[in-house]
Formats: structure tokens, C-alpha cells, sequence
């Protein structure tokens, strides 16, 4: 097997063309996939995190949206120059998509076992018997009882936490490689949130597929992510493991996060101020006016470049020395590896607004 990468995005942009104007709502974006691994997409609702899991099999609407430049390489094919029925064979083949509403994502008036086996049947080539035999196993290893039975029932018949498992199975039916799950826990009470979560990793274990899990929910990336990109408006702001994240987060914004988390110190406290406007994104640092290290650079030119950030001092470049924990932040600039005191830019503060937007979707 390739050690490349299962998914590697550069520098990707996706825009829509509105009367406004220009909806830059992923600009510059790259992070990469290893296979088996799960790689969670986090930020504010408006971050940019949905539309990048979309842009990859090209599920955006086009017109109004367009995949402005970069690559979406997929196990060696660059995604965005595969004709529509080659996307059509990737959706639902390779890459299997779960979303947030379940009740959407099912035809009410076919029984969930039509609707696997539909997927199954528009990929591999089994007798009738056989896909029937497979749809019943893969409601089996999404936890549905009885699935010999359940498997002829509607939609309906299931409550919202079954029903996400009837997605999931879908989802699985062509054994995809990559699973991108879009807040798929979102529409669910707690107690149900935590048996999807856990079944999420129990699938990875069983079938090794690479996931990426997009939330706005820090809470949730810690309970599955190998690897955590942090976004925000359309652009990536750190990238770094589980560990590296939580344990040593580098950005501002991370940092803002991680503090709205129960528990923690800030005690659920808003990130003050709002997404700035995706048509006239401010300049220099898209974070500036939300940010308390702000100083006058930050307000200027382009987003910082990414940084190595060696939070631990041992000149590796990151904190575990793989090259992973990477920081767009002008402190980070030639190797720093710690923020100033806060207040010591204060010319810029913050800007009131409406406080960090929790909901899901975008
Ligand atoms: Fe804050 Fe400046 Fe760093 Fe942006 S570049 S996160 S504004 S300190």
C-alpha cells in the first residue's frame, strides 16, 4: 500500500458568484488524509469546514459555486478534472458522505434495506440475494437489533439515532476508503450523540476507512480525531494532532475555542466579536479584529503563511517532531513558539459583536 497520502487538498479555493459579489468561502485551503485516519474539520459555523468536505467530490452547486484553482488529490487523481459521471462513480463509491439530518438523507416511502442495496447494486455487481445478505450485515455493524427484520421496515419505523445508523450503513454499503461526515451527530440529544461517536470509531477500527468529521464541536474532536484542521473564515488556522491541539494549542482562535469548551477556564464565554463578512474578508490576518495578540502587521498584506510550531522547544519544528502541528499566526514567524503577553498590541482590541454562533451547518 502507498505511503502517499489517501487525500491531499492544496491550496484549494471555492467561491460563489452572488449579486453581492464574491463568496470566498474556501480560499487557499491545504491539509492532507493518511489512510485509516480520522481528520477532523473544526470552526465557527461559516468557517468554510462544510464547503470544503463538499468541494471534494464536488457536491457545491455550480453555478453559483466554482472551484476557483487547487487539487484534490485522491489516492493519486486530482478530483477536480474527473467528468461527471466519474464523480458520480467516486460519490457513494470510494467516498461515502454522511450528513447531519437523517430524516433528509432517506426516502420515506422505500424500506431501508431498498435503500442500501440500492447503493450497493450502483457499485459491485452481486445477485439480488447477496446485496440483501450485505444490507442486513451492515445494518448488523451499525448496531441496529433484530436487522434480519428491521431491514424491510421504512424510515419511519426508526427513531433519529436508528436512522443515522440506516445513513451510516449507506454510506458504508461500497466499503468507501474516505467516509466525510458532516456534523452528522448534530441533530441528536447527548446520550445518541455518544453511542454515533463510538460507533464511528468501532467502523474506522473494523474497516481501517480514513473519515473526515466535520463540527463546530470541540467536544466531539476530542472524543474521535486523529488529526484536527481548525478554520476559519475559509482559511486554515492550525492544523495538528488530537494531542497537539488540546494539550498545546498554538493560535489565538484555537486558543479562543478551546476556551469555550465546559470546564474550562473561560467557562463557555464567547469568542467576542463575529465572522467577518466572506465578500470583504478584512485584511492581513482574517482573525485580526477578533483577536487579543492583534498588532499592527496582523491588520496587513495576506493571511500569514503556516509555521512549524515547536511548542516544546526541542527544534523539530512541532511539538512531536513529525512536521504535523503547523500555525498561520505571525508570532510563530521565524520559530517563536510562544505568544506575547496579551494587551501588548492592544491598539486593535476587539471589535463587540455577537459572540461565537454554535449552530451547525453552514
Ligand atoms: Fe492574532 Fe495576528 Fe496571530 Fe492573526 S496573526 S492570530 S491577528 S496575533
Amino acid at each position: 500500500m502507498s505511503n502517499d497520502p489517501l487525500l491531499s487538498i492544496r491550496d484549494l479555493r471555492t467561491y460563489f458568484h452572488t449579486d453581492d459579489g464574491t463568496v470566498k468561502a474556501v480560499d487557499g485551503v491545504s491539509f492532507d488524509i493518511d489512510r485509516g485516519e480520522t481528520v477532523c474539520i473544526v470552526g465557527e459555523s461559516g468557517s468554510g469546514k462544510s464547503v470544503t468536505s463538499e468541494s471534494i467530490t464536488q457536491l457545491i452547486p455550480m453555478p453559483p459555486g466554482e472551484i476557483a484553482g487547487g487539487e484534490v488529490i485522491f489516492d493519486g487523481t486530482d478530483v477536480t478534472t474527473l467528468s461527471d459521471d466519474e464523480l458520480r462513480d467516486l460519490r457513494g463509491g470510494r467516498i461515502g458522505h454522511v450528513f447531519q439530518n437523517p430524516q433528509g438523507a432517506l426516502n420515506p416511502v422505500y424500506t431501508v434495506g431498498y435503500q442500501i442495496r440500492e447503493a450497493i447494486d450502483a457499485h459491485q455487481d452481486l445477485t439480488k440475494r447477496e446485496s440483501r445478505q450485505k444490507a442486513v450485515s451492515l445494518l448488523e455493524s451499525v448496531g441496529i437489533p433484530e436487522a434480519g427484520n428491521r431491514v424491510d421496515d421504512y424510515p419511519h419505523e426508526f427513531s433519529g439515532g436508528m436512522k443515522q445508523r440506516v445513513v451510516i450503513a449507506i454510506a458504508l454499503a461500497c466499503e468507501p476508503d474516505l467516509l466525510i461526515a458532516d456534523e452528522p451527530t448534530t441533530a441528536l440529544d447527548v446520550t445518541i450523540e455518544a453511542q454515533i461517536l463510538e460507533l464511528f470509531r468501532d467502523l474506522q477500527a473494523a474497516f481501517d476507512t480514513s473519515i473526515i468529521f466535520i463540527t463546530h464541536d470541540l467536544g466531539v474532536v476530542a472524543e474521535v480525531a486523529d488529526r484536527v484542521v481548525v478554520m476559519y473564515a475559509g482559511k486554515v488556522m492550525e492544523t495538528g494532532t488530537a494531542e497537539q491541539i488540546f494539550e498545546n494549542p498554538a493560535h489565538p482562535y484555537t486558543r479562543a475555542l478551546l476556551e469555550c469548551l465546559p470546564g474550562q477556564s473561560g467557562g463557555l464565554e464567547p469568542i467576542p466579536g463575529s465572522l467577518p463578512s466572506p465578500i470583504n474578508p478584512p485584511s492581513g490576518c482574517r482573525f485580526h479584529p477578533r483577536c487579543e495578540y492583534a498588532r499592527e502587521a496582523c491588520r496587513i498584506g495576506e493571511q500569514p503563511p503556516v509555521y512549524g510550531f515547536d511548542g516544546d522547544d526541542d527544534d523539530t519544528g512541532d511539538s512531536d517532531g513529525d512536521g504535523d502541528h503547523r500555525v498561520s499566526c505571525i508570532h510563530y514567524e521565524g520559530g517563536d513558539d510562544e505568544l506575547p503577553d496579551t494587551g501588548e498590541f492592544s491598539e486593535i482590541g476587539q471589535e463587540p459583536g455577537t459572540g461565537l454562533h454554535t449552530g451547525g451547518g453552514e
